[in-house]
């Protein structure tokens, strides 16, 4: 729903690969590199399975060619990294003692909190929760293609989307095509009159988001968006309350009064109104903006 944004990716991939690389040495990383000639092809790296950008990660997806059989996937791949379980701990468990994170000095808190995520980017609806607690981190990870199915995949970066817990969940091991890294996407909130009574009642409307493509609608129902924005159609009912009462000549008014002072100008003074981020590059900075963002578009509030 919602892209990463950050301008430091390429960055924060590499400080990912260099923590994980530093901490297993050359030693274990050559017999990772084999493996991965092996069940790839030989152009494939432990490094660029790790750095791998979402289309490349679909590429290597496709040319998998390794023991396609769950139990052996997992001893190939995932076990090796259970087997070395600080890697493994670091990242993704709440294990990791104090001087286990000191020695890496790298870990899913650190990676959340670098990315500078707010709120969840399958959703939009929940903040993203990242504590720093002694035990391990509070912020969920999610693992965009499941680990259960494509181990080879558990520490790659761009597979890692942090997310909130109701969509981790949610999507458990359904397989999805938008990776928040690469795109987000633009389909629209809509609401639709029901009754006379829209003004003042969620009943007199309908809230609704739905695609005619195929993998937006996919991505729509894994995280069941269409239902669970039904609970705020109080905001949509709070936006038609406003377009209402803030008509132009009362928009005029505030604007001689104000402008300058209050707020900049006629556009920060929508922001206010509307009372959300509505610009793409921070709709991803406040629970609900995209809602926000749609429904206040529909009813030319900006
Ligand atoms: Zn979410």
């Amino acid at each position: 729903m919602i892209r990463i944004q950050s301008e430091h990716l390429e960055k924060l991939a590499q400080n990912h690969y260099k923590a994980i690389s530093n901490y297993m040495g050359e030693k274990k990383i050559e017999k990772w590199d084999e493996q991965i000639k092996k069940d790839f092809s030989d152009n494939y790296s432990f490094k660029k399975l790790l750095l791998a950008q979402p289309h490349e990660l679909r590429i290597m997806k496709a040319l998998f060619h390794g023991e396609t059989d769950d139990y052996k996937l997992f001893k190939t791949y995932y076990s090796y990294l259970n087997s070395y379980k600080d890697v493994k701990f670091y990242l993704f468990g709440a294990e990791a003692s104090n001087s286990e994170a000191k020695r890496i000095d790298y870990n899913a808190y650190k990676l959340v909190k670098d990315l500078n995520i707010s709120t969840c980017p399958y959703c939009n609806r929940n903040t993203v929760y990242n504590l720093n607690k002694s035990d391990g981190r509070t912020s969920e990870i999610d693992h965009f293609y499941p680990k259960r199915n494509h181990p080879y995949f558990a520490i790659s970066f761009y597979n890692l989307i942090p997310s909130c817990k109701v969509c981790n969940k949610l999507k458990m091991e359904d397989e999805i095509n938008i990776n928040p890294y690469e795109e987000s996407f633009d389909e629209e909130f809509k609401f639709i009159v029901e009754n006379a009574n829209f003004y003042h009642s969620v009943d007199g409307f309908k809230l609704e988001l739905k695609s005619d493509d195929y993998e937006v609608q996919k991505q729509i129902d894994t995280f069941k968006l269409d239902d669970l924005y039904q609970n705020h159609k109080d905001i949509v009912l709070e936006l038609i309350q406003k377009q209402a009462i803030y008509n132009e000549s009362y928009l005029d008014e505030l604007l001689t009064q104000y402008e300058g002072t209050l707020f900049k100008n006629k556009e920060d003074l929508q922001g206010l109104i509307s009372g959300g981020y509505v610009s793409d590059d921070e709709i991803g900075k406040r629970p609900l903006s995209k809602l926000v963002k749609d429904i206040s578009a529909e009813l030319g509030l900006r």
